[in-house]
């Protein structure tokens, strides 16, 4: 099983590329339902919302009342993080219990908002960014979706801005305006990105084999989602050697490494088994101790 994080600014194209993919046969972990599920009339989670936020936030057959909610916290940060620490735990918990009811051959894709927000994008072994620059965005929320235009800047300004996000990104989809009439690129770009990155990575991961060396150089950018990568929770990773692919890494610990998309190799060696980067971890505790290697970004 391979999970994917997709993720892009509201209005970016997230929908329309989990779609693809599901066409494809991934298996969708979808924002939108776990973020219903997880404060469904009845649970834990729309009473700590209730608690929180009061009655006004209910609607009159008891269930929540989004719009009235968004009113409250999209211009205000403080009160939006106050509605993000009681659901964001219940929805990972949601989408892990998903993600593993999945067949074990599967590429779950869990489409997720907040990916870089949260600081969680290292935790998956792949992140795909949907790539539409904020104009675009406002426009679509305002033209498609009939969203009010301040209530569409009001969300567009919570979010990440275009550069973190591109900055997380292990692939980038490019998704921006299309003129009327113009064919759509967006499918036969899902369909390469399936082919020849998801499905490969997952039958790697499953059979246990390092991923083939890619071509060219690796970036900056990519040397810096590496090493966010291989640090685990407690553990320490630097780059070593060269600036070609494989890259080469010491970690002091490997904990989480398989849910990170990295496969054994011998006793003290990990491989990344993603087909479009390459790296070989040796497991080293102690070689890092004293070193300013720095911690997770
Ligand atoms: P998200 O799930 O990221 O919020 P959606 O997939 O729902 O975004 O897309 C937002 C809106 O933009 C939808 O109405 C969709 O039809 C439209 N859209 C998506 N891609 C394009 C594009 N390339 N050009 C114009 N409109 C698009």
């Amino acid at each position: 099983m391979l999970r994917v994080g997709l993720t892009g600014g509201i209005g970016a194209g997230k929908s329309t590329v989990s779609r693809l993919l599901v066409q494809l046969g991934a298996v969708l972990v979808d924002a939108d339902v776990v973020a219903r599920e997880v404060v469904a009339p009845g649970t834990q989670g729309l009473a700590a919302v209730v608690a929180e936020f009061g009655s006004g936030v209910l609607a009159l057959d008891g269930s929540l009342d989004r719009p009235a909610l968004g009113r409250i916290v999209f211009g205000d940060a403080d009160r939006r993080e106050a509605l993000n620490a009681i659901v964001h735990p219940l929805v990972a918990v949601r989408r892990a219990e998903l993600a593993a009811a999945a067949p074990e051959d599967a590429v779950v894709v869990e489409d997720v908002p907040l990916l870089v927000e949260t600081g969680a994008a290292p935790t998956y072994p792949l992140v795909v960014v949907v790539d539409a620059d904020a104009a675009e965005r406002e426009r679509r929320l305002v033209a498609d979706r009939g969203m009010d235009r301040e209530d569409a800047r009001a969300r567009i300004a919570a979010q990440a801005d275009d550069e973190e996000r591109r900055a997380a990104a292990d692939v980038l989809l490019p998704n921006p305006r299309r003129a009327d009439g113009a064919p759509d690129p967006l499918p036969a770009l899902v369909e390469r990105l399936w082919s020849e990155r998801l499905v490969p990575f997952e039958e790697g991961l499953r059979a246990g084999r390092a991923g083939p060396v890619p071509s060219g150089t690796p970036t900056e950018a990519d040397r810096r989602r590496v090493l966010d990568r291989l640090h685990p929770v407690g553990g320490r990773a630097a780059l070593v050697g060269g600036d070609r692919w494989p890259l080469q890494a010491i970690v002091s610990a490997d904990a989480g490494l398989a849910d990170r998309g990295y496969v054994p190799a011998g006793q003290w060696r990990w491989d990344s088994a993603d087909p479009g980067c390459a790296v070989r971890a040796l497991v080293a505790p102690g070689v890092l101790e004293g070193l300013d290697v720095g911690g997770p970004t």
